[in-house]
């Protein structure tokens, strides 16, 4: 806990006030991303935001089922009163959630069993279980109804990303293959 504690100290020190002031008073962020819990895949950092520019909902896999009230109620908080502009779901390599799914059988934590009942392992290696995963997840995600509805009155954007944390690649899903973002 101290080095949390001693975190959120250093942040105190050289937190921006002026722009904090105003995020005090309200957030109109442009994106809703949908990330992974990882420890090592922090949206902010990957997009250079700041405070107050994206909406992010977290869990074990990037996993967007839509029968999950936290995920349902982020995609409809975020499109519907933030009017987010672009969604997006971001896939990242060595992903333990499917890695995990890989051998199902082996799962001996019932959450994880629960949360990912509905996963599975769609690949050769894992690179591409992880972008099939990613896949399924914005397939799932565009069928929501409040994003549908935005992308349909041309208000919302919904993307796939997949970041690799070896090189630092980030590639764009255009709906049949990959492209390399830079
Ligand atoms: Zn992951």
């Amino acid at each position: 806990m101290e080095r949390i504690l001693d975190g959120y100290r250093e942040f105190k020190k050289t937190a921006d006030r002026e722009a904090y002031g105003r995020l005090a008073k309200g957030q109109a962020p442009h994106t809703l991303v949908v990330s992974c819990s990882d420890s090592r895949i922090i949206p902010e950092a990957i997009f250079s935001a700041k405070p107050g520019e994206l909406f992010v909902l977290r869990n074990v896999g990037n996993v967007c089922r839509l029968d999950d009230p936290s995920v349902a109620c982020a995609v409809e908080y975020a499109v519907n009163h933030l009017k987010v502009g672009s969604l997006v779901v971001l896939a990242h390599s060595d992903c333990g959630a499917v890695k995990a799914v890989e051998h199902k059988e082996h799962l001996d934590s019932p959450g994880l069993v629960d949360w990912l009942c509905e996963e599975c392992f769609d690949g050769c290696d894992l690179d591409s279980a992880i972008k099939a995963s990613g896949i399924r997840q914005f397939e799932r995600i565009s069928t929501h109804p409040a994003v549908k509805a935005a992308v349909e009155a041309g208000h919302l954007e919904v993307g796939l990303l997949f970041f690799d944390l070896g090189t630092l690649g980030l590639a764009r899903y255009n709906g049949k293959d990959w492209d390399r973002v830079c």
